[in-house]
């Protein structure tokens, strides 16, 4: 364990997904699948994708508002203001790879305050990239630092963040459950960003 710390201790370009990683997770997809008339076993995403344009438009708006709510009442989840905070100051490379929309995730990291850790250009939303688990999204960020995607480290709080890691050839770190889901894909796991804070001390 102290091996794995002190390696931890030393990565410098750091990947975070947003909702339920740094933020509360808020979203309630069932009752978003209510609102728009989707079965619960479709993926939202997919659904609205494969609509007649008029159709796909009025979903998409709608989803767009409902999630701009939802972006600006955002709270930080425990751990993950001071886990940011301190790997930007001490000149960590800090980026965002979220399912949102790339102008909600920025709104979002406003409302927590944590905004000014983050370069724009690798906050990457669902328009920038393929959704994870595809790896693109990682690559993308890792091409914009001039670093191989090995040198990243994903940290999330669902499988798709893991497994977007492994195809990347990342590091991934679990977040944010009670206990480890999914240890074939988690490198480290940790309660929460406390947890993860701790190890980097
Ligand atoms: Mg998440």
């Amino acid at each position: 364990m102290t091996t794995t710390r002190h390696a931890l201790a030393s990565h410098r370009h750091w990947v975070f997904d947003l909702d339920g990683t740094l933020t509360i997770a808020v979203h309630d997809f069932a009752a978003i699948r209510r609102a728009l008339a989707i079965r619960d076993d479709e993926d939202i995403l997919a659904h609205i994708a494969a609509l007649p344009a008029a159709e796909a438009d009025a979903k998409r708006a709608w989803l767009l508002e409902h999630e701009r709510e939802l972006a600006l009442a955002s709270r930080p989840a425990s751990g993950a203001v001071p886990l940011v905070r301190t790997l930007a100051a001490r000149g960590c490379r800090l980026g965002i790879l979220t399912r949102n929309l790339r102008e909600l995730a920025l709104l979002s990291l406003e409302a927590i305050g944590l905004a000014d850790c983050f370069d724009p250009a690798v906050v990457l939303g669902r328009e920038d990239a393929p959704p994870k688990p595809a790896p693109i999204g990682l690559q993308h960020i890792a091409a914009h630092w001039s670093v191989d995607p090995a040198e990243l480290t994903m940290v999330g709080d669902y499988a798709y963040d893991l497994a977007s890691a492994r195809a990347a050839g990342a590091r991934s770190v679990l977040v944010n459950l009670p206990d480890n889901r999914w240890p074939e894909l988690a490198d480290w796991y940790f309660a929460d960003c406390h947890a993860l804070a701790a190890a980097l001390a």
